[in-house]
C-alpha cells in the first residue's frame, strides 16, 4: 500500500505516528495511509525562508512567469495518472477530475502568461504617482515588493490539483515560496502532483514544499511576513483566525469558506428560450458535478412563482438522466462524496432542509449506484427541494449542504425581493442572474454585488460560451463576503496582492522614478 510522505526542507521524509487511511469512496477500498506528526515544521518554514524565497525574489516577473509554465506543463503531462487517483481517491468522473487538473494546469498558465506581460522588472507600482509639495520634488507613490515569508496553503478536499496550483501561482508569481498542506482525505491526487514537480526540477529549492497529513503545529510557527490561505470549512477557519500568530503577530491570513450561492431567473426568462437552456444547465450541472462538492454550486434557485412547476420539472429531467455509481465505470455521471465524515454531513444536511422545504427531486438522496457492492461507497443521490416561503425556510440560507442538493426559492420575480432572499444567505462566492432584461439587472445588481464576490450575468448573447457559474477563472475575482469568508483570491494581479506588502514612498520624483522605473 501507498504510504504519503511529506517534501519538506528539499527531501520525502515519513511522518510517524497513527496513520489516516484514503479510502476510495466508490468500493470502501483502503488504497493508501498517511502519518501524521513527528515533521519538523518549523524547519521546513525556515528552509522556504531562507531559500525558496531568496531564490524567486532573485527572479524577475518574466522568469517566476516561465516557472508557472513549466509548472502547467508538469501537470498536463501528468493528467491521466492524475485523473486515474483522482477517479479512485475522490469519487470522481473521468470529467470531475479534468475539471480539477486541467483546471490546475490552465491556471498556471495564465499566470505564466500574466508574468510575461509584467516582464523584467521585480518590483509593481501600485496606481498614478500623487504630487505632495508645491512642485514635483516632493512625490509619492506606492509599490508593491514580495513578502519576505513563505506562504502556507491549506487546502479543502474538494479540488487536491487545482487548490495547489490556483494559489501557488498567484504566490510564486508574487515571489513568495509556498508550503502546501493538502486535506488528507484526497491528498493521493496533490502528492502525486508534487512528485511529478519535484522530478521535473522545475522549481528552485525551497520554493514549493508538501507537508501530508495534519497541520500539527505548522501555524504556530507563522510570523508578520508569512502568509496563512486557508480553503475549508467555516469552523476550521475561525480556529486559525484565533491562533496565536493571527491574533499576536499579525499573519495574513486570507479565507475561503462556506457559501450558499444563488442561481436567480428573472420573470423576463420563459421556457425554451436561450436563457431558460442556459439556466437549466447550469443549475443541473452544479448540482452534479463533483457530486456537488464544489464551494461555487449553486444551492438556492430563486425561481417567480409562475414558472416554479416548470422549473422544477426541467431540472427534474436533466438529473433523471445522471446516472450515480462507480465512476470508473462507463456511462456514470455522478459518483459518491469523498468521504464517509461527507456522507453523514450531507445526510444531516438533508435532514434539515427537509424540515423546511418540501421534496421536488430525489426525496431525501436515497440511491442504487450502479457498479457497487450493495450497501459498500459514500452515495446519495441530486437532490431538489422546494421552499415556498423561503423567507420561512431559515435552514435554506444558514447550512451549505456539501453536496448535489439545491433548494428552489419561489419569489415574486421582483429585483429587489431577489437580491433581499440572497443575502439572507450572508455573503456569497457567487450568485448568478439569468435575464435579458436590462431594466431588471440594473434593479437587482448594486445590491447583489455587494454580497457576493462574483455575479454571473446569465443571458442568450453569452450563453454558447459560457462555462457556467461554478467554474472559477484565473482572470476573475474568486472569494466574498461574510460566510464565504471574506476572501479574495485570483483576478489576475489582484490574487497576488496577498503576497506582497505595499509601501508608500515618499520624495524626490526623479530619485523614485529612478528607483521603482517608472
Ligand atoms: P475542513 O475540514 O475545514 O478542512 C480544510 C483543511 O483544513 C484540510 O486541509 C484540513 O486538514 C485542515 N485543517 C483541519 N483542521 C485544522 C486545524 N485545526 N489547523 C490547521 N488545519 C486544519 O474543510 P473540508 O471539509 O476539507 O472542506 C469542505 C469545506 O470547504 C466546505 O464547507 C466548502 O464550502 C469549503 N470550500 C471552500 C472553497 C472556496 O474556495 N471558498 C473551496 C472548496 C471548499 P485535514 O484534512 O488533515 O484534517
Amino acid at each position: 500500500m501507498k504510504r504519503l510522505e511529506s517534501y519538506l526542507c528539499g527531501r520525502w521524509i515519513a511522518g510517524q505516528g497513527p496513520a489516516t487511511q484514503l479510502i476510495n469512496p466508490a468500493t470502501d477500498e483502503v488504497l493508501a495511509e498517511c502519518p501524521s506528526g513527528g515533521l519538523d515544521t518549523a524547519a521546513a518554514l525556515d528552509h522556504a525562508r531562507s531559500r525558496g524565497g531568496p531564490a524567486l525574489r532573485e527572479l524577475t516577473f518574466a522568469q517566476r512567469g516561465e516557472i508557472l509554465r513549466a509548472m502547467s506543463k508538469v501537470v498536463h503531462a501528468g493528467r491521466e495518472e492524475l485523473i486515474s487517483l483522482a477517479v479512485a481517491n475522490g469519487g470522481n468522473t473521468r470529467s470531475d477530475a479534468k475539471f480539477d487538473i486541467d483546471g490546475g494546469s490552465f491556471t498556471l498558465a495564465a499566470y505564466a502568461d500574466l508574468g510575461a506581460r509584467l516582464g523584467d522588472r521585480t518590483i509593481l507600482v501600485d496606481g498614478d504617482g500623487v504630487q505632495l509639495g508645491r512642485t514635483a520634488r516632493l512625490y509619492g507613490q506606492h509599490i508593491l515588493t514580495p513578502r519576505r515569508g513563505v506562504a502556507v496553503h491549506i487546502n479543502a478536499f474538494n479540488f487536491p490539483a487545482w487548490g495547489l496550483a490556483e494559489k501557488a501561482a498567484a504566490a510564486i508569481l508574487a515571489g513568495m515560496p509556498v508550503l502546501c498542506k493538502p486535506a488528507t482525505a484526497t491528498a493521493l491526487v496533490t502528492w502525486r502532483l508534487v512528485q511529478m514537480l519535484v522530478e521535473a526540477k522545475v522549481l528552485p529549492d525551497g520554493a514549493l514544499q508538501l507537508l501530508c497529513g495534519s497541520a500539527g503545529d505548522l501555524v504556530d510557527h507563522l510570523g508578520g511576513q508569512d502568509v496563512l490561505a486557508f480553503t475549508g470549512s467555516s469552523d476550521t477557519a475561525r480556529k486559525l483566525r484565533l491562533s496565536e500568530g493571527v491574533v499576536a503577530r499579525s499573519v495574513h491570513i486570507n479565507v475561503e469558506a462556506d457559501s450558499l450561492n444563488a442561481a436567480v431567473l428573472a420573470p423576463d426568462v420563459s421556457p425554451g428560450s436561450e436563457s431558460w437552456n442556459l439556466f437549466v444547465a447550469d443549475v443541473a450541472r452544479d448540482m452534479t458535478q463533483k457530486t456537488g462538492q464544489k464551494c461555487t454550486a449553486i444551492r438556492r434557485v430563486l425561481v417567480p412563482a409562475e414558472r416554479q412547476a416548470e422549473v422544477i420539472e426541467a431540472i427534474g429531467a436533466r438529473l433523471a438522466e445522471v446516472v450515480v455509481g462507480n465512476p470508473a465505470e462507463d456511462g456514470v455521471g455522478m459518483g459518491p462524496l469523498a468521504t464517509r465524515a461527507q456522507l453523514e454531513d450531507v445526510r444531516a444536511g438533508i435532514a434539515r432542509l427537509a424540515g423546511d422545504t418540501e421534496a421536488a427531486v430525489g426525496g431525501t438522496g436515497e440511491v442504487t449506484p450502479r457498479g457497487v457492492p450493495s450497501g459498500a461507497g459514500c452515495f446519495v443521490g441530486p437532490v431538489l427541494r422546494l421552499a415556498r416561503d423561503p423567507r420561512a425556510a431559515a435552514s435554506v440560507h444558514a447550512h451549505e449542504v456539501f453536496g448535489p442538493v439545491a433548494t428552489v426559492c419561489v419569489y415574486s420575480g421582483a429585483p429587489e425581493e431577489a437580491a433581499e432572499l440572497v443575502a439572507l444567505g450572508d455573503g456569497g462566492l457567487v450568485a448568478s442572474l439569468y435575464s435579458d432584461d436590462r431594466d431588471w439587472l440594473r434593479g437587482a445588481l448594486p445590491a447583489m454585488a455587494a454580497w457576493n464576490g462574483r455575479l454571473y450575468l446569465g443571458s442568450e448573447k453569452m450563453a454558447s460560451q459560457s462555462p457556467g457559474p461554478g467554474t472559477v477563472l484565473p482572470l476573475l475575482l474568486h472569494g466574498g463576503p461574510g460566510r464565504a469568508g471574506g476572501g479574495e483570491e485570483l483576478g489576475g494581479m489582484r490574487g497576488m496582492a496577498l503576497y506582497q506588502q505595499r509601501t508608500a514612498l515618499e520624495g524626490d520624483k526623479s530619485l523614485l522614478s529612478a528607483l521603482v522605473g517608472e
